[in-house]
């Protein structure tokens, strides 16, 4: 395969991605099946990484359509402030139960953004509502980078600079950011990995003495960091770290599993890996697995006393909230991944991806780093191996072998990833198959990689 392909590899199709010609030339998709798009110009490309790590049981699941049209059928839309629906009933036991009653409500939504800006309400709607409440709680410390959504609250909060960039000027300033815990980018010179994430945990802790007692709501973070530097898992103990330094300062922590969570790691939720539950939790991208827009936030018992005995309700209200359709999608994606025994395939498949990408391209001079968990993997690229020195920005590496990528004769879709002018981010790409891939699927996804990536790199220098 890698001969081949490398011989019928168009040398005028690398050039032109490198000097941009291909860009914004997305292909018209006909049909989608399993892990492939089906082009109107007769191609098949393999979704590598389900979209932007979304599509978790493949592409055409009958039962899921088969849900939908269902709730279609019956009630397609009702309004959440006046009624309810068995399919969102249900959900939210089922997604409480894999939480094994950590968690104690959850609040359906339709995207990963707006379920952040909606956690962020809700600590704060928490401290208003305690016996004796706490106002003065307006301030959110996340990290840098990261990435918690478009809107302008929770792209003010993150760290992407890439996207904040031409709304600086409009983003809420309520919040600050520490650095992420990135052992690759982050860890010093001769510096242990204990010492590291205690160096980490103290900055955090710094970070709240930064501000006033009692002025801190939430500490806000991804415990696989996705969309901003590509599948960043912290090292074990980190999580425990931060947990205390927010219990210590009475804040909340939120944990954003938008991209990582509902299954991608190898368990239903990326925390349960890290001995820690946040006090609130947002979900959404494979929570319906594409078929429809769908997110959640989800509230621990001590969040959800406060409010019970309060107001009793989210102060939130949209039009598309608890959407029946929504949710029967949602739903079915649960039951399927429960009764496919899905979740041990995640791990299956997830350690015969990483040991493969290892095997094929660990070696490959421009290969930094290959790292993730589950399903969800990066491989960033990068100038020097031994220097990690970063790629030329103008390059946009992880851009630019996403594009070659997508052509022929390699036609595979690989999520990229852009490095920042500091380089605490390098140039990556991101592979998250379906849940239900199988091993001659994950064989073909990394044999295609690794011609992809020395086809790249061999016409590049
Ligand atoms: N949070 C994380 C960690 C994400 O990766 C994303 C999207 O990439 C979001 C939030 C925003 O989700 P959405 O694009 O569905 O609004």
């Amino acid at each position: 395969m890698q001969r081949s392909l490398k011989a019928q590899a168009h040398a005028s199709s690398i050039s032109a991605v490198l000097s941009r010609d291909l860009r914004q030339q997305a292909p018209v998709i006909t049909k989608s099946s399993g892990i492939y798009y089906y082009t109107a110009d007769g191609r098949r490309i393999i979704d590598a990484c389900g979209g932007s790590a979304v599509a978790c049981v493949g592409h055409d699941n009958a039962r899921v359509k088969t849900a939908v049209r269902k709730q279609m059928d019956t009630v397609p839309y009702c309004h959440s402030q006046f009624f309810t629906t068995a399919a969102s009933e249900e959900l939210a036991a089922t997604v409480i139960d894999s939480t094994k009653g950590r968690m104690a409500r959850l609040l359906t939504l339709s995207s990963g953004s707006e379920a952040l800006e909606a956690a962020l309400k809700l600590a704060r709607q928490y401290y208003l509502e305690l016996r004796n409440p706490q106002p003065s709680r307006k301030h959110f410390i996340a990290r840098l980078p990261s990435y918690h959504g478009a809107t302008l609250t929770t792209l003010g909060i993150g760290g992407h600079l890439g996207r904040r960039g031409p709304f600086e000027p409009i983003l809420p300033t309520n919040s600050s950011r520490v650095s992420q815990c990135n052992t690759y980018r982050g860890l010093g010179d001769g510096e242990s990995i204990e010492a590291y994430v205690s160096r980490l945990v103290q900055e955090l802790d710094d970070e709240f003495a930064r501000f006033p007692e009692g002025t801190v709501c939430a500490f806000v973070a991804e415990p696989v960091t996705g969309a901003s530097t590509g599948t960043v898992p912290a090292p074990h103990g980190y999580f425990d770290g931060v947990k205390r330094v927010c219990e210590k300062h009475g804040a909340l922590l939120i944990l954003d599993e938008v991209m990582c969570g509902m299954g991608r790691t190898g368990t239903m939720h990326a925390w349960e890996q890290e001995n820690v539950v946040p006090n609130i939790q947002v979900i959404g991208k494979a929570f319906g697995a594409g078929y429809v827009p769908i997110s959640g936030v989800l509230i621990d018992r001590e969040v959800n006393r406060v409010l019970e005995s309060g107001t009793s309700k989210f102060s939130h209200g949209q039009s598309f909230q608890a959407h029946p359709s929504a949710c029967a999608a949602a739903l079915e994606v649960q039951n399927i991944i429960k009764e496919d025994g899905l979740l041990s395939n995640v791990r299956e498949m997830g350690s015969r991806l990483a040991t493969s990408l290892h095997t094929a391209v660990a070696s490959h001079s421009n290969v930094g780093e290959i790292r993730g968990r589950g399903l969800f993997w990066s491989i960033e690229v990068v100038r020097d191996k031994v220097t990690k020195e970063p790629l030329p920005l103008e390059l946009s590496a992880g851009y630019s072998i996403h594009e070659l990528a997508m052509q022929e004769p390699y036609n595979i879709c690989l999520y990229p990833g852009k490095g920042t002018v500091d380089g605490v981010v390098g140039d990556h790409v991101l592979i998250a198959p379906p849940y239900n891939v199988t091993p001659a699927e994950i064989d073909m996804i990394v044999e295609r990689v690794a011609t992809v990536l020395s086809d790249f790199f061999s016409f590049k220098q």
